[in-house]
């Protein structure tokens, strides 16, 4: 069989890739690494160029395979791709696990380190030192029984959180919600109207029928005005993969969440960690649980006062007491009325190719790049785009898939994955490819896609993550890139890039009126600049309330009990909370960063980074945001050097100085 997935190509052969492709590749790809892994071993490798360039070279090779499988499993999920996945997840779990806990191997890295470790270079010591530490954290010098236990520990975990998964987008997909009396859905935008519409159509019934994919989640609780409805999505929404809800019970992820977290428990305690959250800061910037909790706490100190003033605001506002369902509703009106700027009303000012346009006008002009669209590369669904990202005298530098609409089939959210990554190695070169995914809402007819602000965001976000792997120099692939890099330390790029939508010199870059092509008036932007600290208290709240739940669950768990999930949650909720949730709630069931992402124990990451990025950004805000000479620190202190060197080093190096968390406090107007 020719298997697509085996081809040295560069990019994925989208089209020809099927579900049969996936689990006999894998199987070929894994056994051709451990007969290369004891082939080294027999020949007694324990060099650089003979042991770790030849390693670096086997598993780039192995995640280029698996990347447009796990990709496809997630934007073009089918029953056939769902169980391929799944049954190539326990191989490759069994053989990460085997590989951590070869002694051999370890013994051979270390011999590098002692040989080659004085004249290896930084990147090259980063790669030895990252690989010891994880055969440390893989519990290569426990008893063989124990490393058995921690194999199946892990194997274990992988499968049960891809099943976590999947109860989150079964139970999404299963629930829509049929409107025949149009007074129902007062309030709506009118491309939430057309899209229900729509669906309706193709469902052959008349009327409206809501789904629950995010945009049309999200309109409702800012729009609709009839409590009722917000209250009957707010409830589906809230209640996925739980027992509670219309489809109580079908997918609960209750009981895998209290497997979830033995299992990491276990595994952490197994290799010599108190718990899963010392276990997760073993490879991150934050150095102890204690650092993570007072860092969450000092800024519960500062935001929480804010976070009840405007509360009680809104409260006053709406002339009663508000449910959770209620507050997007209100929140949205009071901004309307006081900074006169609604997201619906900017949405015509963002139409998507214009944003696209000048998204890439604002990355061209930091780091002296181009962006082209690409149409001979072949794409896995019709609204797919690709584009090669060159540098100014024509040199390939990468190239990046864009994926922007919501559809069936295609998890919420927006993300940036890796297609391929650099390598760039004694007899192996390849360019970093990335995958951009967003659930925006699609086009509807002659009209493109129209963003609000928010939106804008999300994108210039998810450009930040891309451009830290595309642009990378790092030619071993396990630093290179977002490879290495801390997890607490990944979102500095991205919320980096953020802050360039918000500012003068961009907005009028990015934003055209899609019938009149006029820029976005100026007191609407000053508008839209003033509304970036409303309500800032009551967002970081709800982001340290999802952070402290996540670290303390971790932090806190007890072998041989139940975990505490409700009622972690309902301590976290009293300590900062402002908004109480009804009692029927069960977030947690569809918390899919922290019980099937890579966020557990790590969620405080996002305010962790947004204080770099804050901080970085500072540097351009004293300089010019275009400053050429800024731009170009950022990129070689930062963005080139992915993860081949220590974040707090690289962020000295571009500061001059260590991080301050004070101009994360004033970008929020929370500054004392
Ligand atoms: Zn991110």
């Amino acid at each position: 069989m020719n298997n697509p997935l085996l081809s040295d190509a560069l990019l994925p052969a989208f089209g020809a890739i099927e579900a049969g492709h996936v689990e006999p590749a894998m199987r070929e790809l894994l056994d051709d690494n451990r007969a290369g892994i004891a082939a080294l071993l027999a020949s007694g490798a324990n060099r650089w160029d003979t042991l770790v360039v030849p390693l670096e070279r086997m598993h780039h090779r192995l995640a280029k395979a698996w990347s447009p499988v796990s990709h496809l499993n997630g934007v073009m999920n089918s029953d056939a791709l769902r169980a391929a996945y799944n049954a190539c997840l326990p191989l490759l779990t069994a053989y990460h696990t085997e590989l951590g806990q070869n002694a051999e191997l370890c013994a051979a890295y270390q011999t590098v380190a002692d040989r080659e470790g004085a004249t290896l270079g930084a990147e090259q010591r980063k790669v030895v030192d990252n690989a010891l530490r994880d055969f440390r954290l893989a519990g290569v010098s426990l008893p063989p029984q124990r490393k058995q236990r921690f194999g199946a520990v892990m194997e274990r975990l992988a499968t049960a959180q891809a099943k976590f998964d999947e109860n989150v987008l079964d139970a999404t997909h299963a629930w829509s919600r049929h409107v025949t009396d149009e007074r129902d859905l007062e309030g709506l935008p009118a491309n939430t109207l057309r899209r229900a519409q729509d669906a309706a159509g193709a469902a052959g019934r008349d009327g409206w029928l809501l789904s629950l994919d995010a945009p049309t989640y999200q309109a409702v609780m800012t729009h609709a005005a009839r409590e009722a409805l917000r209250r009957d999505l707010y409830e589906a929404w809230v209640t996925r993969a739980s027992d509670r809800g219309s489809h109580a019970g079908q997918w609960d992820n209750g009981p895998l969440m209290a497997e979830i977290l033995a299992l990491r428990h276990e595994a952490a305690t197994l290799v010599g960690f108190a718990n899963f959250a010392e276990y997760s800061l073993a490879t991150k910037m934050a150095r102890d649980p204690a650092e993570v909790l007072g860092f969450l706490q000092r800024l519960a100190r500062v935001s929480r006062p804010a976070a009840q003033r405007e509360f009680a605001e809104l409260e006053r506002h709406a002339g009663r007491r508000l449910a959770a369902w209620d507050v997007a509703y209100y929140s949205e009106q009071l901004k309307n009325q006081r900074l006169q700027v609604s997201e619906e009303a900017l949405r015509p000012y963002f139409p998507l190719p214009r944003v696209l346009a000048g998204l890439f006008t604002v990355l061209s002009r930091l780091y002296r790049i181009r962006i082209v669209a690409n149409a001979s590369v072949a794409v896995y669904h019709p609204d797919v785009r690709y584009f090669d990202v060159l540098d100014r005298d024509g040199t390939a530098r990468g190239g990046f898939f864009l994926d922007l609409y919501a559809r069936p089939k295609k998890r919420g959210g927006a993300w940036m994955d890796e297609c391929v990554g650099r390598i760039e190695l004694a007899g192996s070169s390849a360019l970093p490819i990335a995958y951009l995914v967003c659930n925006f809402s699609p086009p509807v007819g002659e009209q493109p896609s129209l963003l609000t602000h928010h939106e804008v965001l999300t994108l210039f976000h998810e450009f930040g993550h891309g451009f830290h792997h595309l642009l990378t120099r790092v030619g071993t692939p396990s630093v290179a890139g977002i490879n290495g890099v801390p997890w607490d330390a990944v979102e500095l790029p991205s919320q980096f890039m953020e802050n360039f939508a918000w500012r003068d010199e961009v907005l009028p870059l990015i934003s055209a009126h899609v019938e009149s092509g006029a820029p976005l008036p100026h007191e609407m932007l000053a508008r839209l600049q003033a509304s970036r600290t409303f309500q800032a208290g009551m967002q970081t709240v709800r982001q340290l309330e999802f952070a402290l739940f996540d670290f303390r669950l971790h932090a806190e768990y007890v072998p041989g009990q139940p975990p505490r999930i409700a009622g972690t949650l309902a301590e976290v909720r009293d300590a900062v909370a402002v908004v109480r949730p009804p009692e029927f709630n069960r977030f947690a069931h569809s918390f899919q960063h922290v019980f099937s992402g890579g966020y557990a124990a790590g969620y405080y990451s996002y305010k962790w980074a947004e204080v770099l990025s804050a901080d970085a950004f500072g540097a351009f805000e004293e300089r010019g945001v275009f400053d050429g000479a800024t731009a170009r620190r950022f990129l070689h202190a930062i963005l080139e050097r992915g993860g081949s060197r220590d974040a707090m080093e690289a962020f000295v190096e571009f500061r001059g100085r260590p991080p301050e968390i004070e101009p994360l406090l004033r970008q929020m107007g929370l500054a004392a």
